[in-house]
């Protein structure tokens, strides 16, 4: 995904406001306080939890980065100062969660872990893990990080304090950015292209990568930065943790092809020496990811299939639904598979387990969640209840309460529910009242009408908040703020509910959001910002980058047009260049591998026309004007495909219309 620029101005602490319809007025000091409501339910108390996480979460400390500042192509990427207000052993403030605070202290530590002699682990220098395995020449590393400044000082912390060695191989686990964006860190295309470094990634990795990307990238980067809280200052009031990990780290990715895939579950490969016996684990945590054993060794790597915390069945930024059926089933098989004979097992995130016994049971607890959602989701559903319903009725049951990593820091048990549903059922939950509701404006003016007036509903609406019903008030000022943005009392009143939704969830995702909303409705979105961004578009197929270019076209302005194009890419070999048919007919664009039919065009292009193209960064008649493109036929069918393209804007409004 791409990251938004860390110019873009952080989300703090302000007493004024501008930039809301024009109107500038003084209002209270902000972030504010936890309402009386609010500390009743974030009141410090015994957890239950299993205090040996901070033991794991500590042990086999070999050495800490030198500052904790790490630089990236973006300015400071990270820099382990900015939580020191979550001090290992505190009291949870009363604005966050206790449950939450417990988290956030574990994903604080950091540094460079020994995991058993012969691999370590550097944790807390980014949201994910890095992992080194000593071979028998060099370094394996397995999933480096989601940015090369990150990488490359974990290597660096590494090499200084166990010995320096190259990098023979990297293992990918999956295919979501934080598992492979900082290669560039650890290895380069020209080692890789030798074959001094070889790179191993499950089946399908490279389609994985991007796909994701290719249709909804501009959606879900803006809404990741609800789910990550990007743009909050870190505070105990606004950014404390992301449940997975402390934070994300910004800066553009990189990525390295791999060169090797794994293709079936049982194979196994030696890799610098080590053998590993790899299982594939598709369309779980990611729709390509894979576990592996070293039987040598005794060390299970379980990637992002297992972590310290309930994960997403599918996450709020938004993302094609996981599978939570195969994902127990495929925890099961890895604990059949390797269970009895794992002495360590570690993961992409969080920290090791040891011993078989711990091991196997944290699997069989982790199969069981997944399977207990799942499965009581689909129970209630068969007996007609529809997703609201479910989310508020399902409990995570004592068995799994005092589990801390059954706990959703990550993952939100409702919000799970409702995927599980949506897989299965759809968004639509079979009431015909359902079926065909009003936009969210229009519904705003009508139910403000309903209600006697934007007065009216904010006077009751306060009266809510000060019952400390604050879900409903959410609920409610949504209403008025769509059907009047400029209402700076609704905002503000929306605001607050919003805030002290995120200062008692037990959520890091949830409480991000949360937050984030609160913020914009109190100062504005950031300012929109046109920014179309290679990131890793560079790695698509030219199919994925005509399906890209096809979700622009305006198709208010191409009534009446038709047009057949025969596109010759060069610059690459299929599926990154090469023959392709591109139609345009009733206002949508179609497109083919091979040339079919007859053409009223033919363009002979590169691939980085087609890449400029998609990046919004030249336009076709410059394209043509300047010979990027040679061109036999009509040159007007070649415009009429790709002069019509929309850009999209990093910042759109979320919680305001
Ligand atoms: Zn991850």
């Amino acid at each position: 995904m791409d990251r938004p620029a860390a110019t873009a101005g952080a989300y703090g602490a302000g007493s004024t406001r501008s930039g809301i319809a024009g109107q500038t007025r003084t209002m209270p000091t902000f972030p504010k306080d936890a309402t009386e409501h609010t500390r009743r339910a974030n009141a410090p108390r015994d957890l239950g939890m299993d205090p040996g996480d901070f033991e794991r979460a500590t042990r086999g400390l070999v050495a800490q980065h030198a500052t904790g500042v790490i630089e990236g192509a973006w300015g400071t990427a990270w820099d382990v100062s900015r939580y020191a207000f979550i001090e290992q052993g505190s009291v949870n403030p009363d604005t966050v969660n206790p449950s939450l605070w417990r988290q956030a202290q574990l994903n604080n530590i950091h540094g460079l872990f020994e995991v058993a002699p012969g691999c370590w682990q550097a944790r807390g220098y980014d949201i994910s893990n890095i992992t080194f395995i000593e071979g028998e020449t060099g370094w394996i590393v397995i999933d480096p990080l989601t940015i090369e400044g990150c990488a490359r000082d974990c290597l660096a912390l590494a090499n200084q304090h166990l010995g320096r060695r190259s990098v023979t191989a990297v293992i990918y686990t999956h295919s979501h950015t934080d598992h492979f964006g900082g290669v560039l860190g650890v290895t380069t295309q020209a080692d890789v292209d030798s074959g001094r470094c070889r790179v191993i990634a499950p089946e399908h990795f490279l389609r994985e990568t991007v796909a994701e990307n290719v249709i909804a990238g501009f959606a879900m980067n803006r809404r990741g930065m609800y789910q990550f809280g990007v743009l909050l200052q870190p505070g105990p009031r606004t950014h404390v943790d992301c449940g997975l990990g402390k934070a994300i780290p910004i800066s553009p990715p990189g990525l390295i092809a791999p060169t090797e895939e794994i293709t079936r579950t049982g194979e196994e490969l030696v890799v610098d020496g080590l053998r590993i016996v790899f299982q594939l684990t598709p369309e779980t945590e990611a729709p390509a990811e894979m576990n592996f054993f070293f039987p040598d060794r005794g060390w299970l790597c379980i990637a992002e299939n297992c972590t310290h915390n309930m994960h997403n069945l599918v996450p709020i930024r938004g993302a094609q639904v996981r599978d939570s059926l195969n994902w127990s089933k495929y925890i099961d098989e890895a604990e059949r598979m390797f269970g009895a004979r794992t002495d360590v097992m570690f993961a992409s995130h969080h920290w090791p387990r040891w011993g078989s016994d711990d091991v196997r049971a944290f699997l069989r607890t982790q199969r069981d969640m997944y399977r207990y959602i799942h499965d009581q989701t689909m129970r209630h559903a068969n007996h007609g209840l529809t997703p609201l319903e479910i989310a508020d009725l399902i409990e995570m049951p004592e068995e799994y309460r005092n589990e801390a990593h059954t706990t959703g820091y990550y993952g939100h048990l409702a919000h799970n529910v409702k995927a599980v549903y949506q897989r299965y059922l759809s968004w639509y939950d079979g009431n015909p009242a359902n079926l065909w509701k009003r936009p969210p404006v229009d519904a705003g003016r009508r139910y403000v009408e309903l209600a006697g007036g934007a007065d009216a509903l904010l006077a009751h609406a306060r009266r809510c908040f000060d019952d400390g019903d604050y879900r409903w008030v959410a609920e409610l000022v949504n209403h008025l703020v769509f059907a009047d943005p400029t209402n700076v009392e609704a905002r503000e009143l929306q605001a607050d509910a919003l805030e002290q939704l995120g200062y008692q969830s037990e959520s890091a995702t949830f409480r991000n959001a949360f937050l984030c909303g609160a913020h914009e409705l109190r100062c504005g979105h950031p300012p929109r910002n046109d920014a179309m961004k290679r990131g890793l578009l560079t790695a698509m197929t030219v199919g994925q980058l005509l399906d890209a270019v096809a979700v622009r076209l305006r198709a208010e302005s191409v009534g009446g047009l038709a047009a057949t194009v025969h596109l010759r890419v060069g610059g690459a070999s299929p599926p990154f260049g090469g023959d392709w048919t591109v139609t345009m007919s009733n206002r949508a664009i179609s497109s083919a591998a091979g040339l079919h039919g007859e053409a009223d065009a033919v363009a002979s292009l590169d691939r980085s026309v087609l890449l400029d193209l998609g990046t919004n960064s030249t336009t076709i008649d410059d394209a043509i004007g300047t010979g990027r493109i040679a061109l036999e036929g009509d040159a007007a069918a070649l415009v009429a495909v790709f002069d019509h393209l929309d850009t999209f804007q990093s910042m759109f409004p979320i919680v305001e219309p």
